[in-house]
């Protein structure tokens, strides 16, 4: 199954997928987008469209797949 992940290291706080989805992702104690519910909707894929430095990212929970 597909879930949504946040890189909190690289995102910059521009607060751009908590306004896209703000089903899915909230802000941290330190300002960073964390992922509140990761299941994969339309406006996860506009928000990962929309960030700037590429942060989110959709993965596969129970088969991690080679790169090939
Ligand atoms: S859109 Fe990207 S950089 Fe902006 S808050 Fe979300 S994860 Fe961080």
């Amino acid at each position: 199954m597909e879930k949504v992940k946040v890189d909190s290291e690289r995102c910059i706080r521009c607060g751009a997928c908590v306004a896209i989805a703000g089903n899915t992702f909230d802000f941290d104690e330190e300002g960073a987008s964390t992922v509140i519910n990761d299941e994969v909707t339309e406006e996860v894929r506009q928000a990962i469209d929309m960030c700037p430095v590429s942060a989110i990212e959709i993965v596969e929970e129970d088969e991690i797949k080679e790169e090939e």
